[in-house]
């Protein structure tokens, strides 16, 4: 078993909470007298990418604080100056690192994890902001990498978080540095612009910088990290850096739960994907036949095939932004009146919608004992939604002052808590961590097997996708002037349908089943393309 103490955290996986007695040395840092502390750093290497996996609230961003030169850690005591730090470090890797950081000869760009953020301290055009930025002279070549050149002219207070979040990180790159640090560079973004952004950064490391990047889309991290330090620990009150280790095997071992040189096993639970011919695709009965379906907004149309949904399977939406995954979801929500076709039926449907609003008074028990006491109080939704979601910690808080991984755990659980044949969940893996997406689409896999309901989500995480889909619905068109909604098809087919519009293939790794994307050009990914299998067979 694990060699340290064991107590419930709050996501009811198990931490450590007696720090075995090596650790105390490695404190680098500690806010206040009994505030969070960070064990260990992350090491930064010239010509790599170096990925950060963990939970929120591990110490993620206080590392790259010390490691910017922002902040001089304390090393859990009373320590002011760079010699006691390089002094602690002597013969590790960082001890370089920090002797030119006390010289001033590091010059760091950081690229925030709030994009939304930005439009409140940055105005003008885009062009403008970018033309600042652009330190090595590349934005033209930036701009069709990553596909700004329709934004160009626009206000930064008009763009969506999806073409913020690409502004932000051509800006970064744009800037000559040594150190490059991208904070969840995927939020908002859809596969293909995933892909392209992680490419992006990987070319920074080719130039031979350092490149550190935090990202919770696994297939993401996976593609653009060289090596990767899992962080674990107690959210908010410690946070460790594990040993590095190459991609694979790190991102392996952060599904098992289990870290083997530590000897410490951080959730009670191991990940494993489904092989796709195991689904139970259409093994259920009808739940419902839906018509074709029309919505013009007049700059935008979306036409969906009618198709058919079944009883207990899960649904994912997939497509790029801008396709119409939203206004298909609010139409059978009820919520937008289709121009053509109704949706007439008997269902009770449970609707999250894209965008969460917390107008809400009152507290977070308030909420949700007002949609189903009784769940509240029932083991099999306290053990399967409630518990792995991290609801009860937060039954006293007022709804209007969550944040918005914690509003959005919330709106989940509200969503799943009503009684409902049909559940549309738009986007529900926004603001969540890794380890969070991990635990809401087990929940939504289980409620919807026991409990024989239907789940449609929308979802742009390939892992997520792979885990809790029985069947896929691909969206294509142009975005943002006409989308075309495909019937549910079974995982294969709609996979291949899918990512041959993308570009991308997947492979599925030997051990733990989940999807890794092949890099462009590569033997696997020239191969699945020539046969048309651009996602993994068997
Ligand atoms: P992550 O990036 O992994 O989410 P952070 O490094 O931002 O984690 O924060 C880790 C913990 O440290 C937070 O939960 C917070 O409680 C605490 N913390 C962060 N910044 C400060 C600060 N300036 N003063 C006191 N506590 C802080
Ligand atoms: P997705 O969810 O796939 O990103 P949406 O369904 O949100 O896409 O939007 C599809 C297109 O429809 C976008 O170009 C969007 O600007 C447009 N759109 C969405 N809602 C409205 C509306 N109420 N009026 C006009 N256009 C809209
Ligand atoms: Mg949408």
């Amino acid at each position: 078993g694990c060699g340290i103490c064991v107590h419930k955290c709050p996501f009811n996986a198990i931490t450590i909470v007696n720090l075995p007695e090596e650790l105390e040395e490695g404190c680098v840092h500690r806010y206040g007298v009994n505030g969070f502390a960070l064990y260990r750093l992350p090491v930064l290497k010239e010509g790599m990418v170096v990925g950060i996996l963990g939970p929120n609230g591990t110490g993620k961003t206080t590392a790259v604080r010390i490691l910017s030169g922002e902040m001089i850690p304390n090393l859990c005591g009373s320590n002011d100056s760079w010699d006691n730090v390089i002094r602690m470090f002597r013969g590790n890797e960082l001890q370089n690192y920090f002797e030119k950081l006390k010289e001033g000869n590091i010059k760091k760009v950081v690229k925030p994890q709030y994009v939304d953020l930005i439009p409140k301290v940055v105005k003008g055009k885009v062009r403008d902001l970018l033309q600042k930025a652009d330190e090595k002279g590349i934005l033209e070549k930036l701009v069709e990498e990553l596909e700004l050149s329709n934004i160009l002219d626009r206000e930064i207070q008009h763009l969506s978080g999806g073409e913020l979040q690409r502004v932000a990180i051509a800006a970064a790159m744009a800037r000559d540095a040594d150190f490059y640090f991208f904070d969840e560079p995927s939020s908002y973004l859809d596969i293909r612009q995933r892909l392209k952004v992680a490419r992006a950064i990987r070319k920074l490391a080719e130039e031979g910088k350092s490149v550190m990047v935090v990202e919770h889309d696994l297939a993401v991290l996976d593609y653009l990290s060289d090596i990767i330090h899992i962080v674990y620990g107690k959210p908010g009150a410690y946070g460790i850096f594990s040993m590095p280790k190459g991609t694979r095997v790190s991102i392996n071992a952060f599904l098992e739960g289990y870290l083997p040189e530590e000897n410490v096993r951080f959730r009670p639970y191991q990940i494993r994907f489904t092989k796709l011919s195991e689904r139970h695709s259409q093994a259920g009965d009808v739940l419902v036949e839906y018509p074709r379906l029309v919505k013009d907004y007049g700059s935008f149309r979306l036409e969906a095939e009618g198709g058919e949904l079944y009883k207990g399977e899960v649904v994912s939406i997939v497509g790029p932004n801008g396709i119409g995954k939203t206004t298909f979801v609010k139409m059978l929500a009820g919520v937008e009146e289709p121009t053509e076709g109704k949706v007439e039926w008997e269902l009770k449907v449970s609707y999250k919608p894209q965008y969460i609003k917390a107008d809400y008074e009152g507290t977070v028990y308030e909420l949700l004992s007002k949609i189903d006491a009784a769940k509240l109080m029932s083991n099999f939704y306290k053990t399967e939604l409630l518990n792995p979601l991290g609801i009860p910690e937060l039954y006293d808080r007022a709804v209007n002052d969550l944040s918005g991984g914690e509003l959005q755990r919330v709106a989940i659980a509200a969503c799943l808590l009503r009684d409902a044949d049909l559940y549309l969940l738009d986007e529900p893996s926004a603001y969540l961590d890794v380890e969070q997406r991990l635990a809401v689409s087990r929940a939504i896999r289980h409620l919807m097997e026991k409990n024989e309901k239907t789940a449609l989500v929308v979802e742009h995480d390939v892992l997520m996708i792979d885990y809790i889909s029985d069947r896929i619905m691909v969206f294509e068109g142009e975005p943002g002037k006409h989308g075309r909604a495909l019937p549910p098809m079974g995982m294969r087919e709609g996979m291949n349908r899918f990512l041959a519009n993308v570009g991308i293939t997947f492979r599925r790794d030997p051990d733990t089943g989940r999807p890794r994307a092949n890099k462009e050009g590569s033997v696997k990914d020239r191969e699945q393309k020539e046969i048309g299998e651009y996602y993994y067979v068997s």
